[in-house]
Parts: structure tokens; C-alpha cells; sequence
């Protein structure tokens, strides 16, 4: 590796022998008594890295150079490097024997290659510190050399190590100028470094969040000190404030998966928001004066099928006039969903259309929803509480229906409310709900930040699918109207005889897991069959409880589903006094015969056996 521009760096101007006085800072603060001190020890230890970075990015500035921190970083957090130097104590010793020209059978040179035996000095066990004294009067105090030239040489040492025998020479020749250039204290420090172990008593989440509130965020999610001092280098910027600018994709914020019964626990017994969970697929979208741009969720620039201006595209012609005039920059989050302007629906993505391409399907259009914003004109919102984001939402945009919309925000504070919406979306046929905590701010590519998606799926599930008869129907309301929208579905009744009429029982109602097409495709089969339900005039063949249909269906015209579900409750509404939770039907299953369906007693079995879960 060459010594490229060293002069030219912030590294060149700062001595290692200044970096090894605040190491020695910090290690003094632990023999500092607690009267002595203002604060704890580690807020006094980062108090001193803190000062370290201000004096590092002054010296940057005195000279117009990068204040890039990284160079003093990995020798701060010498484990967390990426440079193998292939060098531990015993090789160490030998270097500095003959570096130094310590005789080989000398007490000193014994005592380096010993250093573990237990001895008089109080550094016993530990090598950097066995290493300084026999050093201190063997070195020059007043020698140093730059932070650069610091890190030159580990990165010769790691690269020639690399090269095995081939870079022994280059090795020795690093560690030597090393050796017979640094003062007896600072060598102590350079070996700590080598063997990756300061023992300065500070951990490195501590040493991050000296360096910057959000370090340790960025350095769980990269892995690399690198990209934690070149991201974060700005110390007033917040990490969720940075790439967010109009005309360039930002990662999208996650949703956690969650359980209904632990929001509570997880918001803490704060006040939460239930919003819808949009079937479509997430996209951004950007305002930049009267010009649009649109990202996928990895960044894809989708422009040129959704608009880039009130011209083009199969979106922006369309909500151009939702947005408001004071908006010039704007950063929306969403869902792009496909609409059935002839149903007057959103479809799910189940129904099976690329939204990407929606103009070629018949009476289907495109439907942004949105439930986030990134950016209002120069402001970037990322750091504002969601309760605040939601509000911008609704200042910059209105609704047009089937064109753009935005999430609502039901309040809640209780698993039971959880449960209850999530019951809601299951039978407005909605894969789940989204719990958003109100004072989570918006992080880009995080999971785990305030959102959570809450799925029947998380729940554990009764272990075997249902094989159910429809036994009536229901018709849709609003922009279902005209159809049947949702099953009565049950049991077959065991019998004795083979002659008697077969009767059913009731069990749930079921409104979830079919795509709308399969749903018309089913309104159309049974057309013809389903009979208006009167409770004077019941078909015998057919055991309710509370719940009633609108209309009734004979068996043998009828159509078997399979369906699966959460767990049984206990419910007065059906027959056999229990129903199942968040039912959600997997199949049709035109292949099985009417009579094929489950039976009341193996229901029953199917009931016992998963009674213990
Ligand atoms: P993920 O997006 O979490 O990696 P995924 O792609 O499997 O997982 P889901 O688990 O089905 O998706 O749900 C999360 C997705 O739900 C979000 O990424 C977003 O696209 C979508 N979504 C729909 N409605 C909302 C909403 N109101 N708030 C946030 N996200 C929503």
C-alpha cells in the first residue's frame, strides 16, 4: 500500500502521542475518586472522547481538511477494525528484543517472553503494560509520530501479514520504524491496539454515542466504524434526517411483527394508532416542483409508468390536483394499490394484478395510499414524532377516491381494541392491521422503530385446515353492495342412518382469504341457487344458532371451502356454541363432493386436540 498525500489529511497534523494522553485520560479516571469527580466514570470517559473529536474536527478546520473521524476510530475500537496483523504478544517480545537490542537471555527479555508469570511490577498478566517498563528508559520521550503515519504502518503490517511469508520482510520493517519511533507510552498503547484490547474501561456502545447519538444504530445495522464515522460525520444531522432529499429513493421504514395480545406491553400502556393494512406494493413518491418521481421500496425508479408530470403516467395526471400548491418538495410513503373503479374496491394483491402495469386491465386503476411523509418543502420531517408527520399528511394532500388516499389513524389503548380491528379487517377481507406508536420517528430501512404488523399468520393456528360447507350467504354493504359477500359456513351432523337427510350445522361466517375475482367467480356459479332466508320458514335440514344469514343454499348445490383459523371461542352464535377465530378461507374446493365435508364429530376431535395449546 502506498503513503499517499499523508500530508494532506487532518492525521498528518495530529500526533499519536496526543491520541495516547486521552487514552491515559481515561484510564486516570478510574483511580479518580467519585468526590472528585462531576459525573460517573463512563460519562467522564466520554465526556474526554468528546473532546478528542471536537479537537480532531478544530484541527481540520484550521487547516481546510476532511474531518473524517474514521482514522482515530479504528484505533479506538481496535476490535472492531478490520486489519489482521497476525501478531500476539510472544512475536511481539521477539520484536522488541531486537528492535531495541535487549540482550536475548537478559531479565528483561525474560520477563517479555514470561509476561504472563506473576513478577514484582504491578502490570503482571499483562503484556503492554510488562512491555512499558522495561521500555520506559530504554525509549525516547520526546519521539512520535502522526495519527497517518500510525495507521500507514498497521495498514502495511495487516497487508504484508496477509501475504504470508512472502510479507515477513515488509512486516519487520513496519514494526521496527514503529518500535524505534514511538516513546515507551505510547508503545504500550500501539501493542494494546495490535492486540486489539485497550482495557480503557469504556465500552464501544459508549465510545459510539460520544461519537454520535445514532452510531450505535448504524453500526448494528452496517457493521462498519467506516460507515458509521463517513454517515454520521455531521454531528448535528440525525441518521433518520440523512439521503433524505427530493429526486433520490430512501429506504422505507419496516413494520415489526406483533402479536394482538402484546401492543400493550410493547407501546407501554400508551395510546397507539390502528391504521389500515394496504394490499398493494410500497412506493414513494416524490414532488419536485410540478415534476413526480416514484421509488419502489428497493429504490426502482418507477417514473415513467406512474408520471412524471400532469401529463403522463397512470397516476399523476390523477392526483395532480390533490396536492396542495404550497407543496413544491414533498416526500410521500405509501402503498400503490390497485382499484376496481367498477366495484368501486381496492383489490389485494391476491387478485393477482401488477399494479405497475394497472392500465391494461379493464376498469382497474391505480390508487396511492399514503400513510407517511418524509419531506415538506425544505423541511425534512423524518425526526418528527408520527402524531406530527400524520398532520402534514393531511395539510399537503386531499383525497380523491380510487386515485389517493391516506391512512386513518384509529386511537386505541388496548390489546381488546387491537383484536377488534384486526377481527374488522379479517372480515372486510384485509390481510391485517399496522399498530404505529405516535411518537415514533420515521426511520429509513429500520424494522423495529414504533411499527408493527399484527397477521392472524403470527398467531399459531389451529394444526389442521378445515374442510367446510357453504350453508348461506350474506350481501356485501357499501362497495360490495349487490354481491355476496361473505359465507355461512358448518359441519356435517352425524347420523346414524345412511337414509335420513343429512343435516348441518353452523359454525362461522367468512369473509377473508378469496380474491375478489374468485369471489365474483362464485357469486356467478351460485347465482341461481341461493334462496331468501326466512326465520318462519327455516330449512329443516339446517341447525343455527343466534347468527342468520340473508340467504340459504341447498347442500348438494353448495361448494365445500377449506378454511383455516386462529383457535375455537366459545360463541352462542352458532350451533355447537363456539366458532372459530380469524377464519380465513385457504380454498375453494370444487373437487370435493357436498357431503365430503367436515363432520361435527371430528370437529369436535380437532377441537380437543388443540384444546391444550
Ligand atoms: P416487510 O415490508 O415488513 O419487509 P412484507 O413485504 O412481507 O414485509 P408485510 O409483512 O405483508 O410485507 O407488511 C409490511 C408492509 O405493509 C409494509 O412494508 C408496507 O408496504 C405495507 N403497509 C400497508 N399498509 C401500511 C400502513 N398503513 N403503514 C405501514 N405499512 C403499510
Amino acid at each position: 500500500m502506498e503513503n499517499k498525500n499523508l500530508e494532506n489529511t487532518v492525521g498528518s497534523h495530529v500526533t499519536f502521542k496526543s491520541f495516547c494522553n486521552l487514552l491515559e485520560k481515561i484510564i486516570q479516571i478510574d483511580e479518580t475518586p467519585q468526590h472528585a469527580r462531576k459525573t460517573g466514570k463512563i460519562e467522564e470517559k466520554k465526556n474526554l472522547v468528546r473532546k478528542f473529536i471536537e479537537y480532531w474536527r478544530q484541527t481540520a478546520k484550521a487547516h481546510n481538511l476532511d474531518d473524517n473521524f474514521y482514522p482515530v476510530m479504528r484505533l479506538l475500537l481496535p476490535h472492531d477494525d478490520d486489519r489482521v496483523y497476525g501478531l500476539k504478544e510472544t512475536k511481539l517480545a521477539k520484536y522488541l528484543i531486537e528492535a531495541l537490542c535487549i540482550g536475548s537471555k537478559t531479565e528483561d527479555a525474560l520477563k517479555l517472553l514470561n509476561y504472563r508469570a506473576p513478577t514484582k511490577i504491578k502490570s503482571e498478566g499483562d503484556f503492554a503494560g510488562t512491555a512499558f517498563f522495561i521500555l520506559k528508559n530504554r525509549c525516547r520521550d520526546d519521539l512520535t509520530l502522526n495519527m497517518d503515519e500510525i495507521n500507514h504502518h498497521l495498514d502495511q503490517i495487516a497487508v504484508s501479514n496477509a501475504k504470508g511469508k512472502d510479507g515477513q520482510k515488509q512486516v519487520n520493517t513496519s514494526i521496527k520504524h514503529l518500535l524505534l519511533n514511538l516513546s515507551a507510552i505510547q508503545l504500550k498503547w500501539l501493542i494494546r491496539i495490535i492486540i486489539k484490547d485497550l482495557k480503557i474501561g469504556i465500552k464501544e456502545t459508549a465510545i459510539l454515542d460520544a461519537f454520535h447519538p445514532d452510531a450505535l444504530d448504524v453500526y448494528n445495522f452496517t457493521s462498519s466504524i467506516e460507515k458509521v464515522c463517513s454517515m454520521l460525520n455531521d454531528p448535528e444531522k440525525r441518521y433518520n434526517e440523512l439521503g433524505v432529499q427530493v429526486g433520490s429513493a430512501c429506504r422505507p421504514m419496516l413494520g415489526e411483527k406483533a402479536k394482538p395480545n402484546k401492543i400493550e406491553e410493547l407501546l407501554g400502556g400508551r395510546q397507539f394508532y390502528i391504521e389500515t393494512k394496504f394490499d398493494g406494493e410500497r412506493f414513494q413518491m416524490h414532488k419536485i416542483g410540478n415534476k413526480f418521481m416514484y421509488f419502489s421500496r428497493n429504490g426502482y425508479d418507477y417514473t415513467e409508468t406512474f408520471g412524471e408530470d400532469i401529463h403522463s403516467g397512470s397516476l399523476t395526471p390523477f392526483i395532480f390536483s390533490a396536492l396542495s400548491k404550497e407543496a413544491t418538495n414533498l416526500i410521500l410513503d405509501g402503498e400503490m394499490c390497485a382499484y376496481n373503479s367498477k366495484e368501486k374496491l381496492l383489490l389485494s394483491k391476491g387478485d393477482d394484478i401488477d399494479v405497475k402495469s394497472a392500465r391494461k386491465y379493464d376498469s382497474i386503476q391505480t390508487c396511492f395510499c399514503v400513510f407517511d411523509i418524509l419531506l415538506f418543502n425544505d423541511t425534512v420531517l423524518t425526526n418528527r414524532p408520527l402524531k406530527e408527520r400524520v398532520e402534514f399528511i393531511r395539510k399537503c394532500c386531499s383525497e380523491i377516491e380510487g386515485r389517493i388516499q391516506y391512512s386513518v389513524q384509529q386511537k386505541a389503548l388496548s390489546n381488546q381494541q387491537v383484536v377488534d380491528a384486526l377481527n374488522k379487517a379479517i372480515d372486510s377481507r384485509l390481510e391485517g392491521i399496522v399498530v404505529k406508536d405516535p411518537e415514533s420517528v420515521y426511520k429509513p430501512s429500520q424494522r423495529g422503530g414504533g411499527w408493527y404488523k399484527v397477521k392472524p399468520d403470527y398467531m399459531a393456528g389451529l394444526n389442521d385446515d378445515l374442510d367446510l360447507i357453504v350453508l348461506g350467504g350474506y350481501y356485501g354493504s357499501g362497495k360490495r353492495g349487490g354481491l355476496i359477500s361473505h359465507f355461512l359456513v358448518g359441519l356435517l351432523v352425524d347420523q346414524e342412518g345412511d337414509d335420513e337427510v343429512k343435516k348441518f350445522c353452523s359454525l362461522c361466517k367468512i369473509g377473508s382469504g378469496y380474491t375478489h375475482k374468485e369471489l365474483l367467480e362464485y357469486n356467478y356459479k351460485l347465482a341461481e341457487k341461493w334462496k331468501k332466508f326466512e326465520k318462519k320458514s327455516a330449512p329443516v335440514h339446517l341447525e343455527l344458532g343466534n347468527e342468520k344469514p340473508d340467504l340459504w343454499i341447498e347442500p348438494k348445490d353448495s361448494i365445500i371451502v377449506q378454511v383455516k383459523a386462529v383457535e375455537v371461542n366459545a360463541s352462542e352464535k352458532y350451533k355447537p356454541g363456539c366458532t372459530l377465530r380469524f377464519p380465513r378461507l385457504e380454498k375453494f374446493r370444487p373437487d370435493k363432493q357436498w357431503f365430503e365435508c367436515m363432520k361435527l364429530s371430528e370437529f369436535d376431535e380437532l377441537r380437543n386436540k388443540n384444546s391444550g395449546k
